[in-house]
């Protein structure tokens, strides 16, 4: 099921064109399918949680509300990110063996040293109040800008925590998520912390919609592609990935205390570089979707 967050925050069961096209796609809005009076504000959004913690239970009745329809073309509706006030974002770091080695360059041209300590596998924090959707603009911060730093794309294929959990074991962590959607990591380079560096407001787009894991399984085989202008800048098969979703949301579990709806970046693929002010970058996984951000 691919469940989207559109307009005043209403939930949207979304049905893709032909071969997964966004060309003849509608979305049905299941909001009223909820047992829950609706929030539309996205600050306050427990109902979207809830929804997280209890999507197996749920999904019954959204298939059948889904399935009645009426269903309108995504070109009407306004896609937002398909997350809602995530108790936090959690993101990989140094997760696919060929972007751990080129941030050597990157480090020595950005840090004028290399940091080992970011060589490897770990988990770090991005502030919620980075999300934007698709469709959204990365905005370049003027100190960022005025002091000539880079700021990079990383583009991520990112999971949603659904019934939450502490010590999850590496062979039921699947159980705990809700589904996969496309995240961009959006990233400056310099010597401060990462929770700095990654956490200006729309640094961190997500879209187009949750693809839930009974269509992706585990995320072990997905195409992830960043263009910008037509030309590859990013271009990763997830089977890549060092640490495996399983064992990304494991592990996270065993610092903190995953809770329903919190969102998990899986790491850099290589081919991270500069955007600047007036590009497009468009981003998209194989069986998740795409999504469009331009750079300001
Ligand atoms: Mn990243």
């Amino acid at each position: 099921m691919k469940l989207a967050l559109f307009d005043d925050a209403r939930l949207g069961v979304v049905s893709t064109g032909p071969g997964g096209s966004v060309v003849g796609a509608t979305v049905v809005d299941v909001t009223g399918a909820l047992p829950w009076v609706h929030d539309p504000d996205p600050l306050t959004a427990g109902w979207w949680r809830a929804l997280c913690r209890d999507f197996e239970g749920l999904r019954p009745v959204l298939e059948k509300a889904a399935a009645e329809g009426p269903a309108v073309s995504l070109e009407r509706v306004s896609l937002r990110a398909p997350v809602l006030a995530p108790s936090k974002i959690v993101a990989a770091a140094s997760n696919y063996g060929e972007h751990v080695a080129e941030m050597h360059g990157v480090q020595e041209r950005t840090l004028g040293r290399v940091e080992a300590w970011m060589m490897e596998f770990d988990v770090f924090l991005k502030a919620p109040s980075s999300i934007v959707g698709p469709g959204a603009e990365v905005v370049l911060p003027a100190e960022v800008v005025a002091r000539g730093l880079e700021v990079h794309h990383e583009s991520e294929l990112v999971v949603v925590i659904g019934t939450g959990g502490r010590d999850i074991a590496l062979d039921e962590a699947m159980g705990h998520v809700l589904g996969f959607t496309a995240g961009l990591d959006i990233t400056v380079r310099s010597p401060a912390d990462r929770s700095k560096r990654k956490s200006y407001d729309s640094f961190s787009p997500l879209g187009p919609w949750i693809v839930t894991r009974d269509e992706v399984g585990d995320g072990g085989d997905l195409d992830i592609l960043l263009t910008c202008g037509g030309v590859v800048r990013q271009s990763v098969n997830t089977a890549d990935l060092l640490s495996p979703v399983p064992q990304i949301v494991a592990y996270a579990s065993s610092i903190m205390t995953l809770n329903p709806g919190d969102v998990v970046f899986t790491g850099a693929p290589p081919g991270v570089g500069p955007i600047t002010a007036g590009e497009t970058l468009d981003m998209r996984i194989s069986r998740i979707g795409s999504m469009t951000v331009s750079v300001r």
